[in-house]
């Protein structure tokens, strides 16, 4: 019962949505099919003329004349329903591909919008999966729905009254050969719909292991790890339960239609001995009875086609949909602009403020940040240092409005432009100046200021330099898609940058060298710099140390490294890094 609620719901929901993509052409097409239905049924009506005035002109009860000029109006009527059907298959395609350009639209504009720590969370990620195949297969939906009403309902209406006309009896006959196919195809809605769901998580894995064996970015580390197999086995263990599952939902689906299939048979049976029956006794005439077994062969075929080819193929539509449905109203994030601005701010404006923020990641039973209280003047240049896992990326996420935090407030100065540049950076196979120009897209490119950048981050290829491999281009060293992944932060317009980490792979000297250079850069901006290097820091204004998700201590390097410890250590430790 909860299943065909939910069915429904998904149809109420996502029809609305496509029918207002093209309304016009959903109208002509719906017409049009209409149309070409009336069309087919009248065909069996005229098909009985043709049958019983070939017999009467071979009896000589009619002339040769006379059913020509009947066959003529037959042909010409072939030759409308074959150009009804040719247009109406032509509008319901166009209008399936408008519904699914302006569907994908909706998802991207929601991938966009959707708050980033939805993206920590692993039912997330299958969600997402799942709503990328609901958007492919709600066309399907649409065409389960809509073909019935059009296409078939007024095809069956006619040749039911047209049964109907020449024996009662035959209808219910007719009944008994649609009905088992009716059930079995509710049954297969809802079998479907709960395999999609429960093949989702072993899928996900399948296709990350599958990834981790044969994708360029894992695979050389795989193979030298000797890893291989590790991982094959446990693709193949995933894989197993998906064809487990799936077997286990194709055996039962057979056996309905098996079932189904056999009571059809019966029916059809039941169908022809009465037309014999009707023919023998005088009752129809031979056309009557060559019409109506043209007819149900028509209704049976149409039939097969509705709810075996067209609705059993896809019949895992309505479960992928709904997955659409429940991605497309998850919570969205709040731009930097939509937060609120207190009477009490005001004089504060242009400070970003800390109070007392914690935060938890889902799923998560510790606090990753516990009670911080930070305060960040215009143009301040902030280190965060601390050991792994203290809550330093954390941090920045929340400062970015990447994270809401789960306690406390944080205020941002009102329409803060934030840019930032993670140790995770992508290298995009494109040209260099793409590379840059992609963290602003909206900005027109200026070449000469992205040649400018380069030349500050000591980024030395051309600006057209082809790069990657997989399309063609060159690579480069670690250390240079690292400045190209600074040059791409400092590209787009921003009063915050951040700076995550991003050089972390290359030796201490290299880095304090780049984040002189930064530092140069980025002159009255805000700058956040992570690192757990103390020789970069001291380029701050400002060090802040943290430990254990709180923030211990700040201050200049000279204070801190008197007062305290935590950072002392660190220095001394990591001192030996600096001596050249
Ligand atoms: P740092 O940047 O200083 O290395 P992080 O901010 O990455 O520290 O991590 C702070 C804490 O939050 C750590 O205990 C880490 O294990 C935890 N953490 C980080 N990311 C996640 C996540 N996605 N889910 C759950 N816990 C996380």
């Amino acid at each position: 019962m909860r299943e065909r609620k939910d069915t429904l719901n998904v149809i109420k929901l996502i029809f609305p949505r496509m029918v207002k993509s093209c309304p016009g052409l959903f109208v002509l097409s719906g017409l049009l099919g209409i149309a070409n239905s009336v069309c087919m049924g009248l065909l069996i009506y005229c098909s009985q003329g043709l049958y019983d005035g070939v017999l009467q002109a071979i009896n000589g009860v009619t002339d040769k004349g006379e059913v020509i000029s009947i066959a003529l109006g037959f042909g010409c009527l072939t030759i409308v329903n074959q150009i009804l059907n040719g247009l109406s298959v032509y509008t319901m395609n166009v209008m399936f591909d408008i519904i699914k350009r302006d569907l994908t639209y909706d998802l991207h504009r929601k991938v966009d919008r959707l708050k980033v720590i939805s993206y920590e969370s692993e039912t997330m990620l299958n969600q997402l999966q799942m709503a990328m195949r609901g958007r492919d297969e709600s066309i399907f939906l649409l065409f389960i729905c809509f073909t019935p009403l059009t296409c078939h309902l007024p095809l069956y209406i006619i040749l039911g009254n047209y049964l109907h006309m020449l024996n009662p009896q035959l209808v219910w006959a007719v009944l008994i050969i649609f009905l088992p196919i009716c059930i079995s195809y509710i049954y297969k809605i809802r079998a479907k719909s709960n395999l999609v769901d429960r093949v989702a998580e072993p899928k996900r894995e399948m296709d990350y292991y599958y990834r981790c064996i044969t994708n360029r970015e894992y695979f050389k580390e795989t193979r030298l790890l000797g890893a291989i197999s590790f991982f094959k086995n446990l693709f193949e263990e995933s894989m197993y339960v998906v064809n487990r599952l799936e077997i286990k939902f194709q055996t039962k689906t057979l056996r309905i239609d098996l079932v189904a299939k056999l009571i059809t048979i019966l029916g059809y049976g039941v169908v022809l001995y009465l037309l014999i029956d009707n023919v023998v006794i005088g009752a129809i005439t031979v056309g009557a009875f060559a019409a109506a077994l043209n007819g149900i062969g028509l209704l049976f075929d149409e039939m097969k086609e509705l709810v075996g080819d067209d609705i059993g193929e896809n019949i895992g539509s309505v479960g992928a949909i709904k997955n659409l449905i429940d991605f497309m109203e998850l919570p969205e994030s709040y731009g930097a602009d939509d937060r609120e601005e207190s009477e009490s701010d005001k004089y504060e404006r242009d400070i970003i403020r800390l109070e007392n923020v914690s935060f938890k990641y889902p799923h998560s039973k510790e606090y990753a940040l516990k009670g911080i209280n930070l305060k960040i003047m215009p143009g301040e240049k902030i280190a965060l240092v601390g050991e792994n896992g203290s809550g330093k990326t954390t941090l920045i996420k929340i400062l970015l409005g990447l994270y809401e935090p789960s306690e406390g407030k944080m205020h941002m100065p009102k329409g803060m432009q934030t840019s930032a540049v993670f140790q995770d950076f992508k290298k995009y196979e494109m040209p260099l100046k793409e590379n840059i120009v992609i963290s602003d897209i909206m900005k027109s490119v200026d070449e000469e200021c992205i040649r400018r950048i380069c030349e500050k981050t000591g980024v030395v290829a051309d600006i057209n330099t082809k790069l990657g491999v997989k399309f063609g281009g060159i690579d480069l060293s670690g250390g240079q898609w690292q400045r190209i992944a600074i040059a791409r932060g400092l590209y787009k317009k921003h009063n915050l940058i951040v700076l995550d980490e991003p050089t972390a792979a290359i030796d201490p000297v290299e880095e304090s060298a780049i984040y002189e250079q930064f530092k140069d850069i980025v002159k009255d901006n805000t700058a956040v710099l992570v690192t757990h290097r103390i020789g970069s820091a001291q380029i701050a204004d400002r060090i802040i140390v943290m430990s254990r998700g709180s923030i211990i201590d700040s201050g200049t390097h000279q204070e801190l490294l008197k007062r305290c410890e935590e950072y002392s250590n660190m220095y001394y430790a990591q001192a030996d890094l600096y001596r050249i």
